[in-house]
């Protein structure tokens, strides 16, 4: 009988780093539930490229920082796909970028809530349901974190290298509490990459290729750079990896 291919569901996966995560284990044999917020026609475009490379695939709506969402979220896609032996932790906000004494209250709190609190219930719900989940082959957790979260980001989104932070200190406790049950816990940090995130956060159409000259590798990264470091977790060539933050940034 042929094995069943193992499930990822990947948070915020209709674009940008998420829906290239999607396409590449799409490609490596993965089945793929992405989820995404708003935009509901980019996410049946995302899960239309994962079909196309062969794989199962579906996309469910919600809002992670939402408790109830996250728990329908993952409801949903083992509804669909069967359980879950991955979890891609990537949903993200920056907000409106700008000096901390000039940010909303709005900004704030909207960025906490999705990038900490949504972040919490997504490794919750998978903390719960991957010891469920059978077979020997591997189950893990990859959390998208932020070379922000060491760099600070002063004078543009202070509250969002926070927020990273955060992320870095979940892996960190994650990775311990789970590896009993041989499920590994890491995180990516992504430096600067050429997603809609930063046209989302700010009108300054110059400011990546301002950035630029601070990347050693001087270039901006693609989605699919971000995509191979978070596959390569998930598989088995990373089996004795667990509690590791990788950073893919162009050695920034
Ligand atoms: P994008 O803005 O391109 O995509 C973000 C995705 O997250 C979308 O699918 C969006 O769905 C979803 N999303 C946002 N908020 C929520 C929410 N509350 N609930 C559910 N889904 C949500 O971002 P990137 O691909 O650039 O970012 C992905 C991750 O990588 C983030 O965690 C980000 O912080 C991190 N990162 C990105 C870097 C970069 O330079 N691009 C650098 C370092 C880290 P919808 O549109 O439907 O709301």
């Amino acid at each position: 009988m042929q094995s069943r291919r193992p499930v990822v569901l990947i948070t915020g996966g209709s674009r940008g780093i998420g829906a290239a995560v999607a396409q590449l284990a799409a490609r490596r044999g993965y089945d793929v539930a992405i989820t995404y917020r708003s935009e509901r026609e980019a996410a049946e475009d995302a899960v239309a490229q994962c079909r196309a490379a062969g794989a199962a695939a579906t996309a469910c709506q919600g809002d992670v920082a939402v408790e109830a969402d996250v728990v329908r979220l993952f409801d949903e896609a083992e509804a669909a796909l069967g359980p879950l032996s991955h979890v891609v932790n990537n949903a993200g906000i920056t907000g409106k970028s700008g000096k901390l004494a000039e940010a909303s209250a709005e900004t704030i709190r909207s960025c906490i809530d999705t990038n900490v609190i949504g972040a919490l219930w997504v490794a919750r719900e998978a903390a719960r349901r991957l010891p469920k989940t059978s077979g020997d082959a591997a189950r893990t957790i990859v959390n998208i974190s932020s070379v922000a979260a060491s760099l600070g980001s002063p004078n543009e989104y202070v509250w969002y290298a926070a927020s990273k932070g955060a992320i870095d200190s979940l892996t960190i406790g994650m990775a311990k509490e789970l590896a009993p049950q041989g499920i590994r816990v890491n995180a990516v940090s992504p430096g600067m990459t050429m997603t809609e995130i930063h046209a989302r956060s700010t009108q300054d159409a110059g400011r990546l290729e301002r950035l630029r000259p601070n990347i050693p590798l001087n270039r901006i990264g693609e989605p699919e750079e971000i995509a191979e470091a978070v596959l390569f977790l998930m598989s088995d060539a990373a089996s004795y990896i667990t509690g590791a933050n990788i950073p893919v940034s162009g050695g920034r």
